[in-house]
């Protein structure tokens, strides 16, 4: 941490609104103030975010706190490097209707609006995300909802943005009920990390307008860290469950929140203590700005290996990297077994030792 630590110590209450500006994060004793100018300067690039649920979770006294580097900006964003990419993920060229991102044959995203309740500063979608951005017209939603009717191929819709849970329950409900009336689909599938960073949105009619589909209906919630299963998530998780809603879990692997086996044991006990199945562990895009919070995919794939066998099987998530160009999601391992002539040689999880299988 830069000087002015000795700032960060007064305590202070969580505040009661969102923190959009420096001079917020200045008075809440998230930054020191000689960093007001350039944090001013960096907001006019990208959004900043801090909700009253993740202030509480911010301890002052840590200069190193995993939620506050989640979500407290840095100057150091607003360095690009010459391997990072403001569409990492390559959204643009994969968008056959506004909203849609179609590059997997069985199903697509929907992205009804680009307003999220925090802005995380490793955000993979950050040069399009921001308050009061992107949200689809009626007429735009309309023909985004006809095209999903019209691709017959397509199983799963995938809501996300932005965040899904910034829309109106009632706009949730309309984009809800035309993608169940739509026979071709079997699962509609939600990203959010409203559940930790603004659980107050589950409001009961929100759970109720989830609870009405009868589609499969899945919700990936995203956090990093143990501690953003605090007491009021951990409620709006179940009445998310109560709705009928499968939970799963999506992370970002990222230096200084969860880049070690204790910290990733701690989250996905902290996920599937409210079940929340570990679904994905992203290697980190590379978007502007976002190397601070970049580990080495050796690395990752080396604390993924140390956690296997000593974890429950149910912890386990997909480590994956988002390819260039569009060409999909691919998983990073760690491999346990490689081919040897006629054998597989398989290294077990528990002793390291080596085992022999015949390929036949
Ligand atoms: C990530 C992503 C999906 C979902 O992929 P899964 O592997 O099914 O989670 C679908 N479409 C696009 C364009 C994506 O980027
Ligand atoms: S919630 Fe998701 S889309 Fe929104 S800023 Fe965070 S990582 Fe980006």
């Amino acid at each position: 941490m830069p000087d002015g630590s000795a700032h960060l110590k007064t305590s202070r209450l969580p505040g009661s609104r969102t923190l959009r500006d420096a001079a917020g994060l200045v008075a809440a004793g998230l930054v020191p103030p000689e960093a007001q100018s350039g944090l001013d300067a960096l907001s006019k690039t990208y959004a900043i975010a801090v909700t009253p649920a993740v202030q509480a979770l911010i301890d002052l006294a840590d200069p190193s706190d995993p939620i506050a580097r989640q979500y407290i900006p840095d100057i150091a964003e607003l360095t690009t490097l010459p391997s990072e990419r403001s569409d990492p993920t390559s959204d643009a060229p994969f968008t056959p209707v506004k909203g849609v991102v179609h590059r997997y044959p069985d199903r697509a995203l929907l992205k009804p609006l680009l307003t999220c309740p925090v802005y995380c500063r490793f955000c993979f979608r950050r040069e399009v995300v921001g308050p009061g951005g992107g949200l689809l017209s009626e007429a735009e939603l309309d023909a985004a909802l006809d095209w999903f009717a019209a691709t017959p191929q397509l199983r799963e819709a995938i809501l996300t943005g932005g965040d899904p849970l910034m829309l109106s329950p009632r706009r949730l409900q309309h984009i809800l009920r035309r993608l169940s009336s739509i026979p071709h689909l079997d699962i509609i599938r939600l990203h959010s990390r409203v559940p930790v960073s603004a659980p107050e949105r589950i409001t009961p009619e929100l759970a109720e307008v989830l609870a009405e589909s009868d589609k499969a209906l899945f919700l990936c919630v995203h956090a990093n860290h143990e501690r953003e299963f605090a007491d009021d998530a951990r409620a709006a998780l179940k009445r998310l469950r109560r709705a009928g809603v499968a939970l799963l879990g999506q992370s970002v692997l990222l230096r200084g929140v969860n880049d070690s086996p204790e910290a990733l044991t701690a989250l996905f006990r902290a996920m599937l203590a409210q079940q929340v199945k570990p679904y994905y562990l992203h290697q980190l895009d590379r978007a502007p700005g976002t190397a601070r919070f970049e580990v080495p995919i050796e690395e990752g794939r080396a604390i993924l290996r140390a956690l296997r066998g000593k974890l429950t099987g149910l912890a386990w998530p997909a480590y994956v990297l988002d390819l260039p160009d569009g060409a999909g999601k691919a998983p990073l391992g760690p491999d346990f077994a490689k081919a040897d002539g006629d054998d597989w040689v398989v290294e077990g999880p528990l002793d390291k030792k080596t085992y022999r299988q015949e390929k036949t």
